[in-house]
């Protein structure tokens, strides 16, 4: 359930422009049901089993006319642009700051308990500690990283709220014979993240992502703020012209609750099945994630 509560009065935006109407109903997101095939095709019982059957390795997208979203008028992509350069040279607390005043109380964060996620919530500690933000509880977490939500509850004051899929991993391996993150990680992510993400987006105008630059060659060109077209919504990376240094500087002045699996190998964390140490030599943090598989991103950060 998202309650959203309103913080204080969003006043300081330039322009009206950047207010979008309001979301649109939701209607078939994740309604998934034993023998259905991943929800974003409607199909169900031994035809659902077929059409999974040849999803098999096949890219896996939100197809826009069973998911539809929010499209941005030009003057809206124009005005994002300019705010996007005005604020490439502003501190994050200054951009979360902006974003807060523009689109709060719609405004949301997404979290994954990332060292860069631990900053962004230290800072709306301070800012706004109102702010909805939620996780993508796939089921398939570590433990280290639900006590970490527990750690920052009560060292920063803000509950992050759990964004469930429609099914529990008992009822999804069970669905597909066994564990899709095997088989076919894309549609295991799709159907765990990217649907619950798209579900919980609608609610809001604009969300915040710990995304950095220098992660990984996919994630080079993200801007501080911009359209996302996948979700329809404005998406603000307060992060990402940061380094790896500098989050973690900030975290240790500042004695930020993180993650201890950090400190056991694993530079990035996501769920257990796809998440391994990085080995000597590897230099590529995210390296350990769906390692061997050719995978490196999840789709929450690509169109
Ligand atoms: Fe499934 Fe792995 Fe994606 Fe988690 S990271 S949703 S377990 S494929």
């Amino acid at each position: 359930m998202i309650q959203v509560t309103p913080t204080r009065p969003p006043a300081k935006c330039p322009s009206d422009t950047l207010s979008l109407a309001e979301p649109l109903p939701i209607t078939g997101v994740g309604q998934l049901s034993e023998g259905s095939c991943c929800g974003s095709c409607g199909k169900q019982g031994e035809e659902a089993r077929q059409a999974a059957a040849k999803c098999q390795g096949k890219t896996v997208s939100l197809d826009p006319e069973t998911y539809p979203v929010r499209q941005p008028t030009e003057e809206l992509l124009a005005e994002i642009e300019q705010h996007a350069r005005r604020l490439e040279g502003k501190r994050p607390e200054e951009i979360v700051e902006w974003a807060i005043d523009c689109y709060a109380p719609r405004l949301t964060m997404a979290t994954a308990f990332g060292p860069e996620g631990c900053v962004i919530l230290s800072m709306l500690a301070k800012i706004c500690p109102d702010t909805y933000v939620f996780n993508l509880e796939t089921g398939y977490q570590f433990q280290e990283t639900r006590e970490l939500r527990d750690r920052i509850a009560e060292q920063l004051g803000i509950t992050v709220d759990y964004q469930h899929p429609e099914t529990t991993v008992e009822e999804y391996e069970r669905m597909h014979g066994g564990p899709l993150y095997k088989t076919n990680p894309d549609r295991c992510c799709f159907d765990r993240k990217v649907l619950v993400l798209y579900r919980v987006t609608r609610h809001f105008d604009a969300w915040m992502s710990g995304i950095r630059r220098d992660q990984s060659p996919v994630r080079a060109g993200t801007p501080i703020v911009r359209w996302d077209k996948k979700f329809g919504l404005v998406k603000i990376s307060p992060l990402a012209n940061w380094t790896k240094k500098d989050v973690w500087t900030r975290i240790m002045k500042e004695r930020i609750p993180y993650n201890p699996l950090h400190d056991q190998g694993y530079p990035s964390v996501g769920c257990w099945p796809c998440t391994r140490k990085v080995l000597e030599g590897e230099t590529d943090e995210r390296a350990g994630r769906w390692s061997g598989t050719g995978k490196t991103e999840c789709g929450l950060h690509t169109d």
